[in-house]
């Protein structure tokens, strides 16, 4: 058995072990289990035999005895037993039209179906109404997502990194590369789409339908198919000539609008042939959302950010010490990084108090003394309290070298009142940055009240920066108000708010969130160094 085999099943096993509602510890540690055994240079199944498997990353116990069932006798037992009992593809199918995992698992117990086409022929056959619980209302609505099933639109989009994971998995099994909303880097992702190079599409096809991420296709043709995850998210493959392959690939990064208005698209082999076939210069995927045909900015790079001004330790509610953040930081290759934890009216959370915040400045200090000449700032994410009045006295922020701002409660204030304790906050002389500005939580919560031009002007004369947060379900400020706090002069900030090691690394969601807004690297002050921010103000 081959690593890929048996990363397949590992990946399989994650899928239905969370359909199963298995605690999602358990769920991530097959799937990082897989992503290490998928291109490990070793064959695991003979490392498996020696007994030495847990020198792989990622490897205990539990995971090791998964593996050597499988290696020994082809099969997870419990896997197997998963599949028959909740039929994933049916599961897929369902919540693709918008059933939830356990109804369709009854619906399929009921009908005794077990594929998404026998399902079809139930529901054609008049049998839903047979089931308990569906009357004539739910029964119109299913036959109605089963007639439009083969339009790829999920109701909600999928966060950017869960987007991300799932397209490039796709992608990388295929050798194809990743489109759709994804390679755009919208904030929410509802079309998801592969594209590969085939002279022949039969085998690729075939590949991807029996791929672990897909339990459902709803759709198929002779160079294109849908399939749908166990999450009932639909992603488009299309198998394109490698004559034509540039020309599927911007077709299927989209958006529909951008590419409606340049086509006829000629046919070329890769995508910057295709903009010189039409006499234009390469587009950055980030700025296809309307039409455009002129010449793009040099936008912000990645590599440019020298720090990362905004992220949590275990004073707050972080995961790491200052002295592993730092580090960490200092191995992303930056120059310096804003230890920035939360302030007493954050509620939810422990907050620093003024003492808390001079008791953090001597461990701050330690880390500068070991990470030189690297630099450790001394920050804060200081509330904004209801009435604008910050969470910690002016003498305590003075101190610090980076103070974000932040609106914790009172996201629902109405327009006029959030605008003006907004305002007040940003006027206090050593407030930097203003963190996460509309408050939103994608899929949870909607943006907030504040009124924005008021506050790009507030922010310009105060010179205070705007976040663009890149925490996956905030991306806050989005691209649409990055571009309109460029347009009015402000500067932004991209940062992580990371409350780990690992967070540091959703960097690349902010940067990329700042070119959708048009941000070149004079837009962002973190591309510049230490100096020019601690001198900032
Ligand atoms: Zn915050
Ligand atoms: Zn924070």
């Amino acid at each position: 058995m081959d690593n890929p085999r048996i990363a397949d099943r590992l990946d399989a096993f994650a899928s239905l072990l969370e359909l199963a509602d298995a605690n999602s510890y358990t769920v991530r540690a097959y799937r990082r289990a897989a992503e290490t055994i998928r291109p490990a240079a070793v064959p695991v199944a003979e490392l498996v035999r020696a007994g030495r498997v847990r020198e792989l990353r990622g490897i205990g116990p539990g995971i090791e005895a998964r593996l050597r069932e499988l290696v020994e006798t082809g099969e997870i037992a419990e896997l197997a037993e998963l599949e028959r009992e909740l039929a994933p593809g049916l599961v897929g199918l369902g919540r693709y039209l918008g059933l939830g995992a356990r109804r369709s698992v009854e619906i399929a117990r009921a009908l005794d179906v077990r594929t998404p086409d026998e399902l079809r022929e139930a529901a054609a056959a008049g049998r839903l109404r047979s089931v308990p619980g569906i009357g004539p209302k739910t029964e119109a609505r299913i036959l109605e997502a089963l007639a439009r099933e083969a339009e790829p639109r999920p109701e909600r989009g999928l966060l950017l990194n869960r987007a991300w994971e799932l397209v490039e998995g796709v992608a990388t099994a295929l050798d194809g590369e990743p489109a759709g909303d994804v390679r755009r880097w919208r904030d929410s992702c509802q079309l998801l789409a592969v594209v590969c190079a085939a002279r022949d599409p039969g085998p690729v096809l075939a590949r991807f339908a029996s791929l672990p991420q897909i339990v459902a296709l709803v759709e198929q043709g002779e160079r294109r198919a849908v399939g749908v995850t166990v999450e009932g998210v639909p992603i488009q493959l299309v198998a394109a000539e490698p004559e034509r392959v540039g020309t599927a690939l911007m077709r299927a990064t989209g958006s529909l609008a951008y590419v409606a208005a340049l086509e006829p698209l000629p046919d070329a082999p890769d995508e910057p042939a295709v903009y010189a076939a039409l006499g234009l210069a390469w587009c950055p995927p980030e700025l296809r959302e309307e039409p455009f045909r002129g010449e793009p900015p040099a936008l912000v790079e990645p590599d440019e950010i020298r720090g990362d001004l905004h992220c949590h330790t275990t004073w707050s509610d972080g995961r790491a010490s200052v002295e592993e953040m730092a580090r960490a930081a200092r191995e992303r290759g930056y120059e310096y990084v804003a230890i920035c934890d939360h302030t007493p009216a954050v509620g939810a959370v422990r907050g620093l108090t003024a003492d808390d915040v001079r008791r953090q400045a001597e461990e701050i200090a330690a880390a500068n003394e070991l990470l030189a000449p690297f630099r450790v700032l001394r920050g804060i994410e200081c509330d904004i309290l209801a009435d604008g009045r910050l969470d910690l006295p002016d003498d305590v922020l003075a101190e610090l070298d980076w103070v974000q701002a932040s609106v914790h409660g009172g996201q629902r204030m109405p327009r006029r009142e959030l605008t003006e304790r907004v305002e007040k906050a940003l006027r206090n002389p050593y407030v930097r940055c203003l963190s996460h500005p509309t408050g939103r939580l994608i899929n949870r919560r909607p943006e907030n009240a504040l009124d924005l031009e008021c506050v790009f002007e507030v922010a310009l004369e105060a010179g205070v920066a705007l976040e663009v947060n890149g925490l996956p379900d905030r991306l806050d400020l989005r691209g649409e108000h990055v571009h309109d706090a460029l347009r009015a002069g402000v500067q932004i900030v991209c940062s992580t708010d990371a409350h780990s090691v690992r967070g540091l690394g959703n960097m690349v969601l902010s940067v990329r969130t700042a070119r959708r807004g048009w941000a070149t690297p004079e837009h962002v002050a973190n591309t510049r160094p230490l100096r020019s921010i601690v001198d900032g103000r």
